[in-house]
């Protein structure tokens, strides 16, 4: 063998880089579906077989192409991890060079690194065009500032690229169209929604999801709605379908929150966008195409391309800009553990039961059930951030670590010490009330602090600003919202303080709210 490519499971693109000047009867393609990858974080199962059916649909396609590919099934060597699978082909194959994709997890490249230098095989590690801002173009863009802010990066972006712009200006006179982009449903509700095109398991997904069931019989979740896209063609499928159907409300509703209601107005591409099975530029060109043929208007569209060319690149950016220093970072000093809810939603908080219990059923839940939900309640609570990125990295199909980690410990908890937020997003469960129909259909009173009917939310939200008063209540940008704390009636904040430390020894104790 000359060259070995090794192809991981988010680098699925059909026309894959490293394929590029290979030879199909002297350079071969290596896959290997490790147990331990599904392990290391609890995966669920849905996000595990979206993975090995990809992962078997493109090695079934390079193979029609002509290319040898050596492929590890899932129970052929359970012991192993990504380096010792490698390392052991290695060893027999014996190849001149290896070639990766730049990974989208530092502890993979370690894998990698180690495995090729055990043989003394030199290792490619190549660019990963499947974004749009190349690493060294991000680390220049970082480069002095003293505060990295999404906005400034995805203007500059907007600029570079061409997206959205009229001449050097950016379409519609703003850049930002997020007042507009605030919508919920009132009490009526969203009424008739388009359902987004399902993709049920095929027999290759059927096979990965009857060896999971064999070989990693207690991963968490349920594998009965698997209809995730697995190929370049379904993921194309599935973005004409939401340009189609949902990207005009898109815009309005991106926040909102509804029982029994997983997808709403959302384009469900991530997973599609993170197993390279779609390239961004092609979304965002979709997208923005619909705003100029009249078919969506331009807040729906900005706020979208918002989410691709802004959140998602800049997040990789912070990923790789930041390297291992993610895992470390606990700024708020939270150490209490992860409620036993996030694994079973066995909760009376309705919000909670909502969002925990769709993630379960189906590794889905949306950016506000993320952040303002699950998240929030956990930074409102202080669990250690190890451990709700551990549960975020696991439980969500589309959660591959350049783009969890930072959006977890940065975004959502404010582990980073405020590189990526400006503030911590705190609320009460006044803001669940506004965005969602949850609170109507829960024990408790999102505007009660204390009491039989306190809900959970609100008293840890009063409790957060006080045990974080030293930090925020007098930096301008928080100062406004920590006032409240400061003007507090002592004996209620005590109250409040007492409440919220009773909450925290129930649930770390694993009983129940
Ligand atoms: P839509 O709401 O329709 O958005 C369109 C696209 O924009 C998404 O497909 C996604 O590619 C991109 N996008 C939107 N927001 C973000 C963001 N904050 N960061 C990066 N890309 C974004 N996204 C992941 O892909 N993997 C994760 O593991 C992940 N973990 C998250 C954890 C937390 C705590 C939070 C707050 C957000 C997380 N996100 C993650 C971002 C976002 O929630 C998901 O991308 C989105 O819910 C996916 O569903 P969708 O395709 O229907 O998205
Ligand atoms: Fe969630 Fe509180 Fe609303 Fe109940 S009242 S759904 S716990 S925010």
């Amino acid at each position: 063998v000359r060259t070995l490519l090794v192809v991981l499971g988010d680098q699925l693109a059909p026309d894959h880089p490293g394929l590029q000047g290979l030879d199909p009867t002297q350079d071969h393609l290596w896959m290997a579906e490790v147990a331990e990858e599904s392990r290391h974080a609890l995966s669920h199962i849905a996000r595990t077989a979206l993975f090995l059916s990809a992962m078997r649909h493109f090695a079934r396609e390079r193979r029609d192409d002509g290319f040898s590919v050596h492929y590890r099934h899932l129970g052929e060597r359970p012991e192993q991890t990504l380096n010792d699978a490698l390392r052991a082909d290695l060893e027999h194959l014996q190849p001149q060079n290896v070639r990766v994709l730049q990974p989208g997890e530092h502890r993979v490249l370690r894998q990698l690194q180690s495995a090729c230098a055990d043989q003394a095989i030199p290792l490619e590690v190549l660019d990963d065009p499947h974004f749009l801002v190349p690493l060294d173009a991000f680390r220049k863009w970082a480069k002095g500032r003293r505060q990295l802010r999404m906005e400034y990066f995805y203007r500059k972006q907007r600029t570079a690229l061409g997206v959205l712009m009229n001449g050097d200006e950016p379409a519609g006179g703003q850049w930002n169209f997020d007042a507009d982009n605030r919508g919920h449903f009132g009490r009526d509700g969203p009424g008739l929604l388009p359902p987004p095109l399902s993709f049920p398991p095929d027999a290759l997904t059927r096979e990965c999801l009857d060896d999971i069931a064999r070989h990693l019989p207690d991963l968490p979740g349920q594998a009965d709605g698997f209809d995730w896209p697995v190929t370049a063609q379904q993921a194309q499928q599935a973005l004409d379908d939401f340009i189609q159907h949902r990207l005009p409300a898109f815009g309005t509703y991106q926040d909102a929150m509804w029982t029994d209601q997983p997808w709403l107005y959302h384009a469900r591409l991530s997973t599609a966008l993170n197993l390279h099975l779609i390239h961004p530029r092609t979304v965002i060109d979709a997208a923005e195409q619909a705003w100029r043929d009249g078919h969506a208007p331009l807040a729906a569209v900005e706020g979208f391309i918002r989410q691709i060319l802004g959140w998602r690149e800049y997040v990789r950016g912070l990923y790789f800009h930041f390297g291992e220093a993610w895992h470390e970072w606990n700024a708020l000093e939270a150490e209490q553990p992860l409620p036993a809810l996030y694994w079973d939603a066995d909760t009376s908080m309705q919000c909670l039961h909502q969002t925990v219990g769709q993630t379960l059923q189906l590794g889905y839940a949306h950016h506000i059930q993320r952040l303002m939900v699950t998240g929030l309640f956990a930074q409102l609570l202080g669990v250690r951030p190890a451990a709700i990125h551990a549960w975020y990295l696991g439980i969500y199909v589309d959660a591959v670590e350049w783009v969890e980690l930072p959006n977890v410990v940065g975004m959502s908890q404010y582990a980073d010490d405020g590189r990526m937020a400006s503030k911590p997003y705190v609320a009460t469960g006044r803001y669940i009330q506004r965005m969602s129909n949850y609170c109507a259909h829960c024990p408790f009173d999102p505007a009660e602090a204390l009491g039989d009917k306190a809900c959970p939310f609100t008293t840890l939200y009063w409790d957060f600003l006080d045990r974080h008063r030293d930090r925020f209540a007098r930096h301008p940008r928080t100062a406004l919202q920590w006032k409240h704390v400061e003007k507090m009636d002592p004996d209620r904040l005590q109250a409040i303080r007492d409440r919220a430390g009773e909450l925290r020894k129930t649930l770390a104790q694993g009983d129940r709210i």
